[in-house]
């Protein structure tokens, strides 16, 4: 597993089925980042829960996270990425969440 390449990828960079089945139109926390300091980038990425707390933004129709650019199992990047909240750095290839975000993806069988 150590050999998968995030780069061919992107699979964690779109809603989880769970979150989807849950109706969340935001993603990952946005924290532990200046992106909040980044007022463009901020307004691209960034959305409000009603509690008030900042989210990664999803694509509507995609679901996949606003800053992830490309095509999603082929080549993908982070327009974000030195900004990226904690919850994205958190994932490593290879762990269960990349591998059931792969999974869901169509991506491993
Ligand atoms: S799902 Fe895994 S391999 Fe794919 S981009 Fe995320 S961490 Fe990398
Ligand atoms: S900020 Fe970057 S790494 Fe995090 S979900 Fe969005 S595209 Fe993926």
């Amino acid at each position: 597993m150590s050999k998968l390449d995030c780069t061919s990828c992107g699979a964690c960079c779109v809603n989880p089925d769970e979150n989807q089945a849950e109706q969340y139109i935001w993603y990952l926390e946005v924290r532990d980042t200046k992106l909040l300091s980044k007022k463009d980038l901020a307004k691209k990425h960034v959305v409000y829960d009603p509690s008030g707390v900042p989210h990664l933004r999803l694509d509507p129709q995609s679901q996949r996270c606003t800053a992830l650019a490309g095509k999603l199992g082929q080549r993908v990047h982070c327009t974000i990425y030195e900004l990226r909240p904690k919850g994205c750095r958190m994932l490593m290839p290879g762990d269960e969440r990349c591998l059931m975000a792969r999974r869901e993806r169509g991506l491993d069988r």
